[in-house]
C-alpha cells in the first residue's frame, strides 16, 4: 500500500487532493528525472476539473480515488500513457466528458485505454448480469489491443478493494465476487503474481469473513513459532549457499491467506497440514545455479516425493519459471521451496507488467508473447457468444488456474485446465482435430475419449475425415474452446436439416389442405414469418423443422378460407393402434429416400425396414423420425398430433438397412457352417458375426448383422435360418 494512502485517523489530517497530486509527481520523477511531467498535470487538472464537487462513498473528494489508482500505476513504474489514464479512468463513465474530448487533448492511446475502462452506461443494457458480462467483454476486447487497458483496470480494482468499508455489505460482495472470478484470474493468467495476490487476500475478507478472521487468528498463533523457524532455515540455506559459492538473495514468507484458505477447502485439511504454509524463495543469478541450488536444499533436507516441480523446463502458460520443490524440514516441519533468477522473479512479480515499465525507448510486449496469444484466443472464441450468462460462465472457466500438461507424440506441450479430456485436447491442437476426433491413444493404449488427462501424459488423436462431434462430448469438455466448435458444427448441421425438414413438411402441408404455395407472394410469406418474430423465411422454415409450430397454423394465416385453425391434439385414448396414414393420402408423403439422406433417419428403437409400415415424427432438432408403425415409442409420441408426418418408402430407395439378429441354437459343431451357407444361398451380407455359449450347457447365442435390401428379403431369410436343424429361436433386436 502506497504510504500516501489516506489515513483512517481524523479527516483533518487527510492530505488534500492537490497534495496528493505533489506526492505523485514525487514519486514519477524519482524513476524518470529527466521526462517531462506536463502531460501527467495536464490530466490532472482535466479530471479534477470534472469530478469537481464528487463525493466518493466515504464522503472524501472523488479525486482522491483516481489520484491513489495513478499512485499505485507510477509506484508499478508504469509509462506515461498508463499514468495518464488512471487519472482520467473515471471521468467518462462518471461525468460530462466525452471519448472524444480524451482523444483530443490526450490522443488515441490515452483515449483507447480510457475507453477499455469504462464501464457500460446503465441505460444501455437490461439487466445487472447482461451489464457486467459486457462491460467485461468490452474490456477484453479492449485489452488485445493494449494490454494497458487491464494494468489501469487492476490498479482501479486495487484502491476499490482497499476502500471497500464504505460501501454497504451487498455491493462489498458483489464487488469482491467479481474480482475472485475474473480479476484475479486475469492477473494470474497475465503473469501479475503481486497484484493477483492482494486482490485475492483483499476479496477473501469480505467473501468469507468469518474464515478469514478464523484463519488470521490462527496465523497470529503460530506467528512466533513459524517466524523463529523460517530464520533458521533461512540462516541453514545461506550458510549451505555461501559454502557452495552460489550467489543468492533468501527470502522467506508465511503462504498468503486465500490461497491457504483454498487449500484447506479443496483438500479437506487444517493447517498444519498444509505441506507450504511456509516458504522460502532463493533468487540467484543463473539458471545453472538454480538447479544448483536445488541440489543444496535436497542435500540438507529430505524432498517429499512428487512436491518437485520444474517450471523452469516447462514454463507455464503465464510465462511463469522457478524450481519448486517441497521438504521435511527442522522437527519435521515441512517447507516449500522456490528456486529462481532475477529475471524470472520479476516476471513472476510483474508478468506483462513489466513490459510498460518506464524505460527510454523501449516498446510493448512482443505480439508473440504467450500471455498475450492466450488472450486473443479467449477473446476470438468467446466473441459470438449471445448469452451473457453464457459468456460468463465459459469464461470463468477459461480463468480456471488449475493446469495439466500434457504433450503431443512430437513432444510439444498443451496446457489444458484440470479434468480436460482428449477432446479437449484435440481442439486445443487444431479445431479441425477436434471435430473429426475419433479416438485417443494416451501413453500409447487407446483410452474412452470422456477420460481425463493427467500430468505428463502423451496423447495421440485419432482423426477420421468427415466424422463430426457427438452431442454428448458437451458434456464432458472442459474447455470453451472445445464446447464452442462443437455447438457450432451441431447448430450449423441440425439448423441446415431443419431448414430443409421445414420447408419440405409446409409444402406437403400445403399439398394435403389444397393450398397453392406458388400463389401466395414472396411479401405474403415474409409478413408471415415476421408475425411470428422471424426475420427471414429461411428461420420460419427452421422454426417449422425443429417442431416450435405445425405448418397448418402457418398456412392458415396465409389461406385463412381454405384452411381452418389446428385442431386440438387428439386426445391419448384415441385408438392409436389403428393404421395413421389414410389411404387418399399416400401420394402426399414424404418418401424416405434412404439412410444417407440428411432430413430423416432411421429410429432406433425400432429400426424399420423397406416394406415395413411407417410414420414420421418430427423431432426437435434432430429431424423427421422414422419409427416402425408398430414400435411402442410411436404411440407415446403420437399424442402430439401436430408433430406427426406421413412418410413411405420411396420406390426407388435401394439400399442396405442394417439388421440384427439373435439366434438361440443348440451348442454343436457345424451351426455357423449351416447359417452362413443359408445366408449366401438368400444373397444376404454378413457385417458381424459372433457366436457365444449360452447359460445353459447345450446352448449357444449367435449374434448377427445383416444387411437386408427390404422386409421380403429379411423374412426369407428369417425361414431359411427356421429351417436349419438345432435353431431354436431368432429375435431381432432394435438399438
Ligand atoms: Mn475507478
Amino acid at each position: 500500500m502506497p504510504s500516501s494512502a489516506p489515513p483512517d485517523t481524523t479527516p483533518a489530517a487527510a492530505p488534500s487532493v492537490e497534495d496528493l497530486f505533489r506526492e505523485l509527481e514525487a514519486s514519477v520523477r524519482k524513476f524518470r528525472p529527466n521526462e517531462d511531467l506536463t502531460p501527467l498535470e495536464k490530466a490532472y487538472r482535466f479530471a479534477a476539473a470534472r469530478h469537481e464537487g464528487q463525493k466518493r462513498a466515504s464522503g472524501e473528494p472523488y479525486m482522491i480515488h483516481p489520484l491513489l489508482v495513478t499512485r499505485q500505476l507510477a509506484d508499478m513504474h508504469m509509462d506515461m500513457t498508463c499514468l495518464e489514464t488512471g487519472l482520467l479512468h473515471d471521468v467518462v463513465e462518471d461525468t460530462t466528458a466525452t471519448i472524444e474530448e480524451i482523444r483530443k487533448n490526450f490522443g488515441e492511446d490515452v483515449a483507447h485505454c480510457v475507453g477499455g475502462v469504462t464501464k457500460l452506461s446503465k441505460l444501455d443494457l437490461a439487466s445487472r448480469e447482461e451489464r457486467q458480462a459486457e462491460s467485461v467483454r468490452k474490456m477484453l476486447l479492449a485489452m488485445v489491443t493494449d494490454i494497458r487497458v487491464i494494468i489501469v483496470k487492476m490498479a482501479d480494482r486495487l484502491h476499490n478493494l482497499r476502500t471497500l468499508g464504505s460501501l454497504p455489505r451487498e455491493k462489498q460482495e458483489r464487488i469482491a465476487q467479481e474480482t475472485i472470478e475474473i480479476y484475479a484470474p486475469i492477473a494470474h493468467r497475465l503473469g501479475m503474481g503481486k497484484v493477483r495476490g492482494e486482490l485475492e487476500d483483499l476479496s477473501f475478507q469480505y467473501l468469507e469473513p468469518e474464515a478469514s478472521r478464523e484463519l488470521l487468528k490462527e496465523f497470529e498463533a503460530q506467528h512466533q513459532t513459524n517466524e523463529a523457524l523460517l530464520k533458521e532455515i533461512k540462516h541453514t540455506v545461506e550458510v549451505h549457499l555461501a559454502r557452495e559459492g552460489i550467489p543468492a538473495r533468501v527470502e522467506t514468507r508465511v503462504k498468503r491467506a486465500y490461497s491457504v484458505y483454498q487449500k484447506l477447502k479443496r483438500q479437506k485439511i487444517t493447517l498444519d497440514q498444509v505441506y507450504d504454509l511456509l516458504a522460502v524463495r532463493i533468487i540467484t543469478d543463473s539458471v545453472k545455479n538454480c538447479y544448483a541450488a536445488l541440489g543444496v536444499i535436497h542435500n540438507e533436507w529430505h524432498p517429499i516425493p512428487g512436491r518437485i516441480k520444474d517450471f523452469i523446463a516447462i514454463p507455464r502458460p503465464n510465462l511463469y519459471q522457478s524450481l519448486h520443490t517441497s521438504v521435511m524440514g527442522p522437527g519435521g516441519r515441512h517447507f516449500e521451496v522456490q528456486i529462481r533468477t532475477e529475471e524470472m522473479h520479476r516476471i513472476a512479480e510483474e508478468g506483462i507488467a513489466a513490459h510498460w515499465k518506464y524505460k527510454e525507448g523501449r516498446k510493448g510486449p512482443a505480439v508473440d508473447d504467450q500471455r498475450i496469444a492466450w488472450l486473443r484466443q479467449l477473446v476470438e472464441w468467446q466473441r459470438d457468444m449471445r448469452d451473457p450468462g453464457e459468456f460468463m460462465s465459459t469464461l470463468k472457466v477459461d480463468l480456471y488456474p488449475e493446469e495439466v500438461y500434457a504433450f503431443t507424440p512430437m513432444g510439444k506441450v498443451i496446457v489444458l485446465p484440470r479434468d480436460a479430456t482428449p477432446i479437449d485436447f484435440a481442439y486445443a491442437i487444431h479445431s479441425d482435430v477436434g471435430t473429426h476426433c475419433t479416438g485417443a491413444k494416451v501413453n500409447g493404449r487407446i483410452v474412452p475419449l470422456k477420460s481425463t488427462l493427467r500430468n505428463g501424459d502423451v496423447v495421440e488423436i485419432l482423426t477420421q475425415a468427415g466424422h463430426l462431434p457427438s452431442k454428448d462430448w458437451l458434456a464432458v469438455v472442459k474447455t470453451s474452446k472445445a464446447r464452442n466448435k462443437i455447438k457450432h458444427v451441431i447448430n450449423t448441421t441440425e439448423r441446415a436439416k431443419a431448414i430443409e425438414i421445414g420447408q419440405k413438411y409446409l409444402q406437403v402441408e400445403a399439398r394435403r389442405l389444397g393450398v397453392r404455395l406458388s400463389e401466395i407472394t414472396k411479401a405474403q410469406l415474409e409478413s408471415v414469418a415476421s408475425e411470428y418474430g422471424y426475420g427471414k423465411m429461411e428461420d420460419l422454415h427452421a422454426a417449422l423443422g425443429y417442431g416450435k409450430f405445425s405448418p397448418r397454423q402457418i398456412l392458415q394465416k396465409l389461406a385463412p378460407d381454405q384452411v381452418l385453425p389446428p385442431e386440438p391434439a387428439a386426445p391419448e385414448t384415441a385408438a392409436p393402434t389403428q393404421p395413421v396414414v389414410p389411404a387418399d393420402k399416400q401420394d402426399l408423403v414424404i418418401k424416405v429416400k434412404g439412410i444417407d439422406d440428411l432430413l430423416v433417419y432411421r429410429a432406433k428403437c425400432c429400426n424399420p425396414i423397406k416394406g415395413e409400415p411407417i410414420v414420421g415424427y418430427v423431432t426437435r432438432g434432430k429431424g423427421v423420425a422414422v419409427h416402425s408403425l408398430s414400435c411402442n415409442n410411436v404411440q407415446n409420441l403420437m399424442y402430439e398430433a401436430e408433430r406427426k408426418i406421413d412418410v413411405e418408402w420411396a420406390r426407388s430407395s435401394a439400399g442396405a438397412f442394417p439388421v440384427k439378429l439373435m439366434i438361440h441354437t443348440e451348442d454343436k459343431p457345424g451351426m455357423l457352417n449351416q447359417l452362413t451357407t443359408a445366408l449366401v444361398n438368400e444373397q444376404t451380407n454378413i457385417r458381424s458375426l459372433e457366436a457365444r455359449t449360452d447359460g445353459a450347457p447345450d446352448a449357444a447365442v449367435i449374434d448377427m448383422t445383416l444387411e437386408v435390401r427390404d422386409k421380403k428379403q429379411l423374412e426369407r431369410v428369417v425361414s431359411a435360418i427356421r429351417r436349419i436343424s438345432g435353431v431354436r429361436d431368432i429375435e431381432r433386436v432394435n438399438q
